[in-house]
């Protein structure tokens, strides 16, 4: 039997990543491969350093993409930072948490771990009882916006808090970034990591990574060596690395980068603000239709995450039924819920180029279309005429 080449089905991704990609990101990756050191892609290397910069608002020289998905990013801050038996105090509200806390404890250092109710945001006092209970502890990581739940945390809050207890901080940024407001520098954020897949809505394998001085002294006056060779920042920086001259480290996947590079040039022709403000504008008018449904979202309104809307399930309704019915009638992707939400919510991601008007209406109608047939208990067809009322605000 003869293999064909592969072509997959035009899918609307709206679900928590990865997130519909740009056709000029798709494009710019079907441009010509060149060598790694090739002076011409070290230029572009130059300028991704100059767009990441600006995507999480830092002036950090070791602003970089990690070759490889979000959790590399992740397990780049956790190896890098935590060393043998440091104490690393983790905020737990969602799944992603969960994978902190693994991180600290296969770097051997010990996790305290400050369980939140999942679903809400991080609780500033919570983290501020636990640090008080640890004096030792030498670092605070929690998740910016947790796509398990929808829950934004207040990042600028607890990263204050930690400081005053001379911790460290590590935020993960994978679907805050672009989507919701992050400024690393006057945060004070130390380390921060992102993911290509979600609001910047480029294909998936790539995150993007920043540590700020304080960080840099921690992993250069560390006494063990990284454990990881691939993510050992003192390694990569030799490729990535300011104006010294550019060693090989790894291959970079060279047209991935063209991706990312074209998704930053998008969002910064369209400003960071704008971004921000679109992700939250087109959140407004699916919570207008959503609402109009009798449908509720799981996160109290001012902690919700504009970019990932989780809903809940009605009780008695099959909810991957109503999935398979979005995805096989519509070719329209939601996210089921994951860890202690599964089978209990939806997850609709309204991220990068997928957060836009013809989504939203699609969606809604083919919701509205779904739970009928579901026999689900919801109003039908008055969740467009909700959004587009709200659209026309
Ligand atoms: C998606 C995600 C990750 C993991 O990213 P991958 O690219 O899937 O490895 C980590 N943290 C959060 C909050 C995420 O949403």
């Amino acid at each position: 039997m003869a293999i064909k080449s592969f072509h997959p089905p035009q899918r609307t991704l709206m679900g928590p990543g990865p997130s519909d990609v740009s056709p000029r990101v798709l494009a710019a990756m079907a441009r010509p491969t060149l060598g790694h050191l090739d002076p011409v892609f070290v230029s572009m290397m130059d300028e991704m350093k100059a767009l990441l910069k600006y995507a999480f608002q830092t002036q950090n020289d070791l602003t970089m993409p990690v070759s490889a998905p979000g959790s590399a990013g992740m397990e780049t801050a956790f190896v890098n930072l935590v060393e043998p038996s440091d104490k690393v105090i983790v905020c737990q509200n969602g799944v992603f948490g969960g994978r902190m806390k693994e991180n600290v404890e296969r770097c051997g250092g010990t996790p305290v771990m400050v369980e939140g109710t999942w679903g809400r945001a991080v609780d500033p006092q919570q983290l501020e009882d636990a640090l008080k209970a640890n004096k030792d502890a030498k670092i605070v990581a929690f998740v910016h916006a947790e796509t398990s739940t929808g829950a934004m945390s207040d990042a600028k809050t607890l990263v204050e808090i930690a400081h005053k207890y001379n911790c460290l901080t590590i935020v993960d940024a994978v679907t805050s970034l672009a989507g919701s407001p992050i400024k690393m520098d006057e945060w004070k954020i130390d380390a921060i990591y992102s993911g290509s897949q979600k609001c910047l809505s480029c294909t998936p394998g790539l995150s993007p990574v920043s540590f700020g001085e304080q960080a840099i002294q921690k992993i250069k006056n560390r006494k063990s060596k990284v454990q990881s060779w691939f993510l050992d920042l003192n390694l990569v920086m030799g490729y990535w690395g300011g104006a010294t001259k550019r060693a090989y480290h790894h291959t970079a996947p060279i047209n991935a980068l063209y991706g990312l590079h074209e998704s930053l040039v998008i969002l910064q022709e369209e400003g960071i603000e704008n971004s921000w403000a679109r992700h939250h504008k087109n959140h407004l008018a699916l919570r207008a239709g959503i609402e109009a449904m009798g449908l509720n979202f799981i996160v109290p309104e001012n902690e919700r995450l504009p970019q990932l809307n989780a809903i809940s399930v009605p009780d008695g309704v099959d909810e991957a039924a109503v999935r398979s019915i979005l995805l096989n009638d519509y070719s329209l992707e939601i996210g089921a819920g994951l860890g202690a939400m599964a089978g209990k919510v939806w997850r609709i991601g309204l991220m990068g180029h997928a957060s836009n008007k013809r989504n939203i209406l699609l969606c809604l109608n083919a919701l509205d279309d779904a739970l009928g047939r579901v026999k689900a208990p919801v109003n039908r067809g008055v969740a467009v005429e909700a959004a587009l009322m709200e659209m026309a605000r």
